[in-house]
């Protein structure tokens, strides 16, 4: 995580519970191909491309039925790899204020010589999936493109419309951040009345049955401050009462 967005950061394997292939639904399956295919595409700022990923995503929407007007990829100009996507299901009321879901699809680098496995690629062990953003977070990203395809299958008409943001930038100051582009630039395709984001998590227990959901309202954000503290100083064998570091103390 970098940016004011809600984060977990950097974590490589996510405890998913334990899920056994056999057992899974057709649902699940479509799920899993979704994940994989975002996990096993390389985002990261210097060897991928987010712009792929979103087409990539586009393409599963377009075969859901997602025409131009409700899904497509941004692409910032002159950043031919920091696109993202957009998409939307139109509310039945235009007074209730849309819902935003909104994820960033870019991952922290990560060099294969690094890594006892190739970091790019989906690998699911005694429960745990591995790969570079499996938790974060691009579990979130093919969540958010799974309930648009389950939404459109089903005919769901919500009451407020719900929009989809896949952005970049978020992990590497290196590619332009899609969310402050698409503020700055395509404002309307975000406009919400509220959005959910990365930063919660839940636990189930060894059944699969959850127990709690945790949610971040807030996160906190680094600030650098310097302070300086002047007096005609001394030797620190023999303080003085306005000594400089009880003034820096003080201010502290
Ligand atoms: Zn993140």
């Amino acid at each position: 995580m970098r940016s004011s967005l809600l984060a977990l950061g950097g974590l490589v394997a996510l405890a998913s519970g334990p899920a056994m292939a056999a057992e899974l639904r057709p649902d699940q399956i479509a799920f899993r191909d979704i994940y994989r295919e975002l996990v096993e595409t390389d985002t990261s700022a210097p060897t991928g491309s987010c712009t792929v990923a979103a087409g990539r995503m586009l393409d599963r929407l377009r075969k859901a039925g997602f025409g131009p007007d409700r899904a497509e990829v941004f692409v910032p100009e002159g950043h031919d790899k920091d696109g993202g996507l957009i998409a939307r299901i139109e509310g039945s009321d235009p007074r209730a204020a849309p819902m935003l879901l909104v994820d960033h699809i870019d991952v922290v680098a990560a060099r294969r010589e690094d890594w006892p496995r190739d970091p790019f690629r989906l690998t699911e062990e005694k429960g745990y999936f591995i790969g570079r953003g499996v938790i974060d977070d691009k579990a979130l990203s093919a969540i958010w493109v799974d309930s648009l395809i389950r939404m459109q299958a089903a005919g769901f008409r919500p009451r407020r419309t719900i929009k989809v943001a896949l952005t970049c930038g978020e992990e590497s100051s290196d590619a332009v951040n899609g969310v402050d582009w698409l503020l700055r630039n395509r404002r309307d395709v975000v406009q919400a009345g509220f959005a959910l984001n990365e930063g919660g998590y839940g636990i189930s227990d060894k059944d699969s049955r959850p127990i709690a959901l945790y949610l971040a309202v807030g996160e906190k954000y680094a600030q650098s401050f310097t302070i300086e503290a002047r007096n005609s100083g001394g030797h620190s064998s023999r303080p003085r009462p306005d000594n400089a570091i009880y003034d820096l103390a003080d201010a502290l």
